[in-house]
């Protein structure tokens, strides 16, 4: 956090920032405030915290505010979650209750009358929108994929989305055709010069992996990930256990814990006696930590990133790698599709397709030219297309548009 907007210019050039200075100008005595559910984890607050300090740099004064839930809640919101992206669901009273009650208290104490358009991000605080008397634009944004959702529960929320002026996905895709509201693309996009973004010296990333004992006398194959079973880390290791037959490489997962997650500590601890059974040399490292400079330093160091997604709504984790120059195995789902050119940027496989993903990362570690012209050509796309500057003027045009 902290950079000024002219600190960007360097990176996307003179036309870029005139472009955001004239959309911002239009805006100059108006507010705005994004409402989500947390501060940290996962793709959303990284977003959030990029850009909220951006938008007021650029002069528009915008707040940003973490809906406050309890356990339960978080419990109930990381199922509906799960269930949009086409997991069962047993959608009790109970569960809406405990939903419903917790945005009618977080909106009691939450004063947004004054705010000239309202962004709210992700289904936690979507029903918020009836406990208020809307005066302005309510913008929801949904990063998930919503093309498969659970029919009752996506019903039941559609209510609230009907509510609301505009929605916001990740893909043409998740356009939903029974959604009467209108419906926009953003791509999302990542910060270059965050501490999980920006340049790193050799001696910072070797003391970022010493510190957590990544040794790198060995190839290193890593995906960052929060542990969901969604990004499919079990699956990772079947993949690294084929590529060891063929290349000596170690293999690092590190994931976070979300506040609103609670589902990862479970999947964490699964890991862990699942590794610790076939981990006798320590091939395999574990981290749970959440920390920007680490993540930067090991998809930096890396010799491949693999992101084994099963669904995946963008996938900020293979961006970041993107950016980094660093070659990526991913999924063939969601928006990881819009990232990477298969054989060119980088290589898309069939998600259950274990042995392709393991036929990719040989071909890398062994071809090191050719893992180096994938990275080169990457970073141009994300430099053209993901960059949080290009975001920035997507919500401006889009509010400016709104408040006419
Ligand atoms: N992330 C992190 N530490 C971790 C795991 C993930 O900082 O241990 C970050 C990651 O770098 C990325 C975001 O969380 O910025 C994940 O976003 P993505 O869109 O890939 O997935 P999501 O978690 O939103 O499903």
């Amino acid at each position: 956090m902290g950079h000024n907007i002219e600190d960007y210019t360097g990176i996307v050039g003179d036309k870029a920032m005139y472009d955001l200075h004239s959309a911002a100008r239009r805006l100059y005595s108006r507010s705005v405030v994004h409402v989500n559910s947390t501060y940290y984890g996962g793709g959303v607050a990284e977003i959030l915290s990029a850009l909220v300090p951006l938008m007021n740099d650029v002069g528009v004064a915008t707040g940003w505010r973490q809906l406050r839930g309890s356990p339960d809640f978080f419990n109930v919101t990381k199922k509906f979650h799960n269930a949009l992206q086409g997991d069962v669901l047993n959608l009790t009273d109970m569960k809406k209750k405990l939903y419903v009650q917790t945005n009618v208290e977080f909106s009691t104490y939450t004063h947004l009358q004054n705010h000239n358009c309202i962004i709210v991000h992700d289904p936690q605080p979507l029903p918020m929108i009836r406990f208020y008397r809307k005066h302005q634009p309510w913008i929801w944004r949904i990063h998930i994929d919503l093309s498969h959702p659970h029919e009752k529960l996506w019903e039941f929320l559609k209510n609230y989305v009907l509510r609301y002026d505009v929605v916001i996905l990740s893909h043409e895709k998740y356009k939903r055709k029974d959604l009467h509201v209108e419906q926009r693309i953003f791509h999302p996009a990542i910060d270059p010069l965050s501490s999980k973004n920006i340049e790193l010296g050799e001696k910072t990333i070797n003391k970022f992996l010493k510190k957590f004992n990544v040794p790198d006398d060995k190839p290193i194959l890593c995906q960052i990930s929060r542990f969901d079973k969604w990004k499919d880390p079990e699956g990772v290791i079947e993949v690294y256990r084929r590529v060891r037959e063929k290349v000596d490489c170690r293999l690092v997962l590190c994931g976070s814990t979300a506040v609103d997650d609670p589902e990862s500590y479970q999947v964490f601890t699964r890991l862990q006696r699942r590794t610790n059974n076939m981990n006798k040399n320590g091939d395999i490292i574990l981290i749970a930590s959440e920390n920007n400079v680490l993540v930067n330093a090991l998809q930096r160091r890396a010799d491949v990133i693999i992101q084994k997604s099963l669904r995946e709504g963008f996938g900020l984790t293979v961006t970041e790698a993107l950016w980094k120059e660093t070659p990526v195995v991913a999924s063939k789902v969601g928006g990881i599709t819009l990232q990477i050119e298969d054989s060119k940027t980088g290589y898309l496989v069939d998600p259950q397709d274990t042995e392709g993903f393991a036929d990719r990362i040989v071909t890398l570690l062994k071809d090191k030219a050719l893992a180096r012209d994938m990275g080169k050509k990457a970073k141009e796309k994300v430099r053209e297309k993901f960059l949080i500057t290009r975001l920035l003027l997507d919500y401006l045009e889009l509010i400016h548009e709104l408040l006419q």
